[in-house]
C-alpha cells in the first residue's frame, strides 16, 4: 500500500462550522477523510476535525461542544460507553446499546445517538445476508461492536442469535439487554460446535482479535453451510485472519469498511441535517484503505 492520497487543503473562514471525532487514539481514524471529502464535494464551509481526547478529558471535551458551537462529533474507542453515561438525552438505540458514537448539538441540549447497528445492518443487507427461517446468527464478542451486531441481526430477522465470547459474564450481560429472541450465551467452544455451525446463516466477528492469525480463536469453517455469510467488524488493507479461511472456502464475506462507511453517512445526516454524497465518502474511504471500491 503506498502513501495514501492526501486530502485537498481546507480553507477555513470566520464562518466555518465544525464537526469532528473524539477518540484515543484518533490519528488512525478514516472518518476525517470521508467527511471532509463530502464537505468539499458539496462546496460548503464546514470541516471535520480529529480531536485526541484522553478518557480523563472526555467530560470536559463534551462540555466544550456547545461552548465552541461544534455541530456534532463522532465518539470512538474507548469513549462510546462512557459518553452514553454523560449525555442526558439519548436515542432509544443508544440506550439499548449502552453506547453512543454520535453526539449532536441541538442547541438546547446535546443528543446522543448510535449509528453502528444501522451501519452494520445496511452492510449486511448489501452483502445479501439472509437469517430468516430459524437459522442462527453467531456473534463473536460481547463489547459495544457485538451489541450492534446483535441488534443488526435481530433487524435482519434472526430468530436465533448466539453470542460466543471468551468472558462468559460479559456475554451474559450483553444478552440480558435483548428480548424476543433473547440471545443464547456460549464460550468460544461454540466456534467448534458442528451442529451449531451447520445451521449458521451469519457469523460476525465483533472481537478486537483477528488482524493476525495467532490471536483469533479456532473456528470450524467447513461445518458452515455454503451460503453462510462471514462479516468482520475489523477493517484493513488485506483480509483478516477471521475472513481468510471463509474466502478460501468461497463463502460470501466482507470486513467492517462498509459498516464504517454507513455509520459515517448516517452521522453526516445527523450533524449537518443534509444528504451526504455517499459515493464520494465511499470512494475516499476505499482510496484511503488502498483497496478497490467495495
Ligand atoms: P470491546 O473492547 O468492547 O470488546 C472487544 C471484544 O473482543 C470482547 O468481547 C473481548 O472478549 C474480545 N477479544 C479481545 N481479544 C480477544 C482474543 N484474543 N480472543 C478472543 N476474544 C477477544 O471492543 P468493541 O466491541 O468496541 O470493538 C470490537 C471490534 O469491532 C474492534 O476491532 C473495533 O475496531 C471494531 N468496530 C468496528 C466498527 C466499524 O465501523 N467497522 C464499529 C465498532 C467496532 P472479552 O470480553 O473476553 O475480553
Amino acid at each position: 500500500m503506498g502513501t495514501p492520497p492526501q486530502a485537498p487543503a481546507v480553507t477555513l473562514s470566520g464562518r466555518t462550522l465544525i464537526t469532528g471525532i473524539f477518540g484515543d487514539p484518533v490519528e488512525h481514524s478514516l472518518s476525517p477523510a470521508m467527511h471532509n471529502a463530502a464537505y468539499a464535494a458539496l462546496g460548503i464551509d464546514r470541516v471535520y476535525v480529529p480531536f485526541h481526547v484522553p478518557p480523563a478529558q472526555l467530560r470536559s471535551a463534551i462540555r466544550a461542544i456547545p461552548a465552541l458551537g461544534i455541530l456534532g462529533v463522532n465518539v470512538t474507542v474507548p469513549h462510546k460507553e462512557h459518553a452514553a453515561r454523560l449525555i442526558a438525552h439519548l436515542s432509544p438505540e443508544a440506550k439499548l446499546l449502552g453506547a453512543t458514537n454520535c453526539i449532536v448539538n441541538r442547541g438546547a441540549h446535546l443528543y446522543g445517538d448510535n449509528t453502528d447497528a444501522r451501519g452494520l445492518e445496511l452492510a449486511l443487507r448489501e452483502l445479501g445476508a439472509a437469517v430468516g427461517g430459524g437459522r442462527v446468527a453467531i456473534v463473536i464478542g460481547a463489547g459495544g461492536g457485538a451489541a450492534a451486531a446483535v441488534l443488526a441481526s435481530k433487524r435482519l430477522g434472526a430468530r436465533r442469535i448466539v453470542i460466543a465470547n471468551r468472558t462468559r459474564r460479559r456475554a451474559i450481560g450483553l444478552a440480558s439487554r435483548f428480548a424476543r429472541p433473547k440471545p443464547e450465551v456460549r464460550g468460544l467452544d461454540a466456534l467448534l460446535d458442528r451442529e451449531l455451525l451447520s445451521g449458521a446463516a451469519l457469523v460476525i466477528n465483533a472481537t478486537s482479535a483477528g488482524l493476525s492469525s495467532s490471536d483469533f480463536p479456532a473456528l470450524d469453517y467447513k461445518s458452515t453451510p455454503a451460503d453462510c455469510v462471514f462479516y468482520d467488524l475489523l477493517y484493513a488493507a488485506a483480509p483478516s485472519a477471521f475472513l481468510k479461511p471463509a474466502i478460501a472456502l468461497g463463502r460470501r464475506s466482507a470486513d467492517g469498511a462498509l459498516m464504517l462507511l454507513n455509520q459515517g453517512v448516517l452521522a453526516f445526516r445527523l450533524f449537518n441535517r443534509m444528504t451526504p454524497p455517499a459515493d464520494v465518502m465511499r470512494k475516499t474511504l476505499f482510496e484511503r484503505l488502498g483497496r478497490p471500491l467495495g
